[in-house]
């Protein structure tokens, strides 16, 4: 068990006025930090929720994430790192239940996590740190009951999304804005990846400015970080002189796959002998149509053969896959902040991604990528080409690129989270009183309900 003062060492004197963090609860209800990221709703937050629970870990701060379980197969928990456990309830059917159906799961999955609770002394926790809208539902409780801070991360925002959607794209429903609006009023602290991202939190939910801590995301960086181009090509199967453009994420409207197999049969149908080539990672996300149309996309354009679609990869390969790349293109209309970009810039590959959202701070335009202010194929075939035909320049991105992209560490991330953790604690330490006498309550509640429950 970490003391306080292992705790102030392990943070590295960050100016930390609270000495009482040992444990923290994290709620993932809709998906697990252990799936595999790039298919389903599995994306950057499983990465962030596993990655920072290692740091957090390693620094004395012991973690217990709180997520559905969606396999009968799936233990009751899990020990993913020293100080890390992963904990699957079940709440409703294993398969077959969609992130839209969750919201009539959440009262089966919140009594769980009270109960895990109401098995150790009190004070088990010390504070919760909920990731997307769902799990602030069940942390807003568990925060009422436990009388501890809520820090709350949203991922996404409905009202951001809703205000740039794909042709086709269902917009998210009022349920979600309003359920987000719910856990902006009554989260102690709202963590943010970006700047814009506070903005929009002010802008379209009214939060308060002063609740708002903006902590960047990272990158693993011991497992994303530059090495051999053609050894990567090789382990592919990538022909050497081939010029190779990849995207990587989930497939879905919304990251704008189709927008990339346009520009690059534009691009073919101006310059036919040019041996390019379109690598495309990731599983659908959504409807199994998604990926069968982008497949159909690509025969129709005449380009099946110059497209190659690999599944999701783990992370030791997907390294490979960056460094095998000239470039990796990141087309979203939408993106909170954009892992698969710094990623990709670790590995030393320059990016060329849509100017939205956070993108904009994790590419360095014009210095280690370029950004795109737009989505149409023709503008996309422009910009890849060109850049296609500068080697100079993409000479100069890809040596600049390991360099920005060591400003986004899980490390980092982990500082920044801890100091927000440190604001919500001198917070609620300011009513100490309060919290007591309602633990306390909380505590006779439940020994009166137990001893009922033993009469009987
Ligand atoms: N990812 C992966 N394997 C894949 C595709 C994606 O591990 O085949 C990971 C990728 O490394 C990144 C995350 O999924 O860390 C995607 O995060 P990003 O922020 O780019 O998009 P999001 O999924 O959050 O929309």
């Amino acid at each position: 068990m970490t003391t306080p003062d292992t705790y102030r060492r392990a943070t590295r004197g960050a100016a930390l006025s609270m000495p009482s963090l040992r444990r923290i609860a994290v709620i993932t209800v809709h998906t697990s930090p252990l799936a595999q990221p790039g298919t389903g709703d599995a994306g950057g937050m499983n990465v962030y929720v596993l990655q920072t629970a290692k740091e957090l870990a390693a620094r004395g701060v012991e973690v217990e994430i709180f997520t559905r379980a969606t396999s009968s197969a799936d233990p009751a928990s899990v020990t993913a790192a020293e100080g890390v456990v992963v904990r699957n309830i079940v709440a409703g059917p294993f398969e077959g239940l969609g992130k839209t159906d969750l919201p009539s799961q959440m009262c089966p999955f919140t009594a769980a996590v009270l109960r895990e609770e109401a098995n150790h002394a009190p004070g088990y926790y010390d504070l919760v740190h909920s990731h997307y809208w769902l799990s602030g539902q069940v942390g807003w409780l568990a925060r009422d009951r436990w009388s501890v801070p809520l820090v709350h991360t949203a991922h996404t925002l409905a009202a951001v999304k809703n205000a740039s959607l794909a042709d086709g794209d269902t917009p998210e429903p009022l349920a979600r804005r309003a359920g987000e609006q719910q856990v902006a009023d009554e989260a102690d602290r709202l963590v943010v990846n970006t700047a814009d991202e506070r903005t929009a939190l002010q802008h379209y939910y009214g939060a308060d400015p002063a609740k708002i801590d903006v902590v960047a995301p990272g990158a693993d960086l011991a497992v994303y970080h530059p090495a051999s181009k053609h050894a990567a090509r090789a382990a592919l199967g990538f022909g050497a002189n081939e010029t190779v453009v990849t995207f990587v994420g989930r497939i879905q409207p919304l990251k704008a796959p189709d927008v990339l197999v346009r520009a690059v049969a534009e691009i073919l149908r101006r310059e036919p002998g040019l041996s390019l080539r379109l690598v495309i990672v990731g599983g659908h996300s959504g409807t199994a149509e998604q990926s069968y149309s982008l497949v159909r996309l690509a025969h129709q354009a005449g380009i099946a053969d110059r497209v190659t679609f690999l599944p999701p990869q783990p992370s030791a390969q997907l390294a490979d896959v960056y460094r095998a790349s000239d470039l990796v293109a990141v087309p979203s209309y939408s993106e909170s902040f954009g892992l698969v970009a710094v990623e990709a810039q670790a590995c030393g590959t320059p990016v060329i991604a849509a100017d939205v959202g956070g993108l904009g701070v994790a590419v360095n335009d014009g210095v280690t990528g370029t950004l795109v202010n737009g989505h149409a194929p023709g503008l996309w075939a422009q910009t890849i080409s060109e850049l296609i035909h500068d080697h100079d320049r993409r000479a100069r991105y890809a040596a600049a690129a390991p360099d920005h992209a060591s400003n986004f560490s899980w490390s980092h991330t982990a500082d920044g989270l801890l100091r927000s953790y440190d604001r919500a604690l001198s917070r609620t330490a300011l009513s100490p009183v309060l919290a007591g006498a309602d633990r306390l309550r909380s505590r006779v509640t439940d020994l009166a309900l137990r001893r009922q429950r033993n009469n009987r």
